[in-house]
C-alpha cells in the first residue's frame, strides 16, 4: 500500500458478526475511486471514506446503463492469511467487458493494485468464520453528462468490499431450476458476454416468474432457437450424463465464469471427458427421464457450485440424482473451497 493517497474515515462502522452476513448488505468503511478522461487517461487513483456518489441527473450511466462491473471473493485462511482467488482473470475479464461495452481498459496490475491496497487496509473486515468470505466488487460507470446515446468520454472506476456469510448453512444444498421457453437473457452479437448492468435488469422478469413457480432461478436457452442450454441467472451450467461432463460452450451469449474455468480445468486434471458443446434442452430433459443424467450444478463466485436437484421445463420436473449432491458436484466444491482458504495445496497458482 502507501502508493495510493489515502483519507481515513473518521466513523468506522460497527462490523456485524460472521454468522449474521447476508449477501452484499454491510459495505466496508472505505472504497477506492478512479477516474479517466478521454485524451488524459485514467488518473487521480485514491481510497476515500465509502460513502454516495454524487452524480448529475443527466450523467450517461443512469440513462443508458454504460456500467461495467465484477466480483471475486478474498478468503482469510486457516492460517491466518489472506487469499484473493484468482484475481488476475477477473481483471481481465473486467477488461473484456469494457471492451464489449466501448469502455476504456485499465491496465491489470492497476486493477490488481487497487483490489490489494483496499483490501490491506480493510483486512479486519475479511470474516473469520469458515465458509465467510469479503466480496470484491470492482465497477466502472460512464460519467458524461450529456442526454446523448454514444460511448462516454468519462469514467469513473469504484471498488467496493461487503463481507459475505456462508452460502451453504448445512452443507451443499440442491437447488430447482426452471428451462424457460419464454424469456431470453443475451443474443450471439449482443452484450451475454459481458459482466453489465443491463444483463442483470434483463433477467429480473424471468427470475420473478421462475420464482412465482416455486424455482429458485432461471436456466436460459440461446435466443434464436430457444433450444440450447445457455447459463443460469448468475452461474454457468454443467451436467453430466453417463461418463461426458458437459458444459455450452463460450460463443458470445454467455459469461466466461472464472468458476467455470477452475472446474473445467480441475476436471481435466482428474481424467474425466469434459466437453464444450451446444447441447439442448430435450437432450438435458430425455437424459434426466431415462436416468443417464447423472449430475448437474451450477458455477459461480457465490455459491462455488450449486446442484440442481430438479430441472423443471415446460411443466414437466424431473429430479436429478434423486435431488442429492452428486459426487462429481461434492469434489469440486471441496477441491475449489479447499484451495481458496489455503488448506489443500494450489497447483495453479490460482490464490494470491
Ligand atoms: N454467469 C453470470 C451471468 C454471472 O453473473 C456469474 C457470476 N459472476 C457467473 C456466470 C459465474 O461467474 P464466476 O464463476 O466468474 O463468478
Amino acid at each position: 500500500m502507501g502508493m495510493f493517497p489515502v483519507t481515513r474515515t473518521t466513523q468506522p462502522k460497527q462490523k456485524p458478526a460472521d454468522d449474521a452476513l447476508a449477501f452484499g448488505k454491510v459495505l466496508t468503511d472505505h472504497m477506492f475511486l478512479m477516474n479517466y478522461e478521454e485524451g488524459r487517461g485514467w488518473h487521480s487513483p485514491r481510497i476515500e471514506p465509502y460513502g454516495p456518489l454524487s452524480l448529475d441527473p443527466a450523467t450517461s450511466v443512469l440513462h443508458y446503463g454504460q456500467a461495467i462491473f465484477d466480483g471475486l471473493k478474498a478468503f482469510r485462511g486457516e492460517d491466518g492469511r489472506i487469499r484473493l482467488f484468482r484475481a488476475d482473470r477477473h481483471a481481465q475479464r473486467f477488461n473484456r467487458s469494457a471492451q464489449i461495452m466501448c469502455m476504456p481498459e485499465l491496465p491489470v496490475d492497476i486493477i490488481r493494485q487497487s483490489f490489494d491496497a483496499l483490501v490491506g487496509l480493510e483486512h479486519d473486515w475479511v470474516p473469520r468464520k469458515p465458509g465467510t468470505a469479503l466480496y470484491i466488487r470492482p465497477t466502472i460507470i460512464a460519467t458524461d453528462v450529456m442526454l446523448g446515446v454514444h460511448p462516454a468520454h468519462s469514467y469513473l472506476y469504484f471498488l467496493i468490499l461487503s463481507p459475505v456469510g456462508t452460502y451453504y448453512k448445512e452443507g451443499v444444498k440442491p437447488v430447482r431450476i426452471l428451462a424457460s421457453d419464454s424469456h431470453v437473457r443475451a443474443v450471439k452479437g449482443g452484450t451475454g458476454e459481458a459482466k453489465t448492468a443491463a444483463n442483470y435488469a434483463a433477467s429480473l422478469a424471468g427470475q420473478r416468474d421462475a420464482e412465482a413457480a416455486g424455482y429458485t432461478q432461471v436456466l436460459y436457452l440461446d435466443g434464436v432457437h430457444r433450444q440450447y442450454l445457455d447459463e443460469v441467472g448468475t452461474m454457468n451450467i454443467m451436467l453430466r450424463i453417463g461418463d461426458e461432463v458437459i458444459t455450452p460452450p463460450l460463443a458470445g451469449t454467455i459469461l466466461d465464469g472464472v468458476t467455470r474455468n477452475s472446474a473445467l480445468t480441475l476436471m481435466r486434471d482428474w481424467g474425466l471427458r469434459v466437453t464444450e458443446r451446444p447441447i439442448t434442452i430435450e437432450e438435458v430433459m430425455q437424459a434426466g427421464r431415462d436416468g443417464t443424467l447423472r449430475e448437474m450444478w451450477g458455477t459461480g463466485t457465490a455459491a462455488v457450485v450449486s446442484p440442481v436437484g430438479t430441472l423443471g421445463y415446460r411443466g414437466e420436473d424431473v429430479t436429478i440424482n434423486g435431488g442429492q449432491t452428486g459426487e462429481l458436484t461434492q469434489r469440486l466444491y471441496d477441491t475449489i473451497t479447499g484451495i481458496q482458504y489455503g488448506r489443500s495445496n494450489d497447483p495453479h497458482g490460482w490464490t494470491s
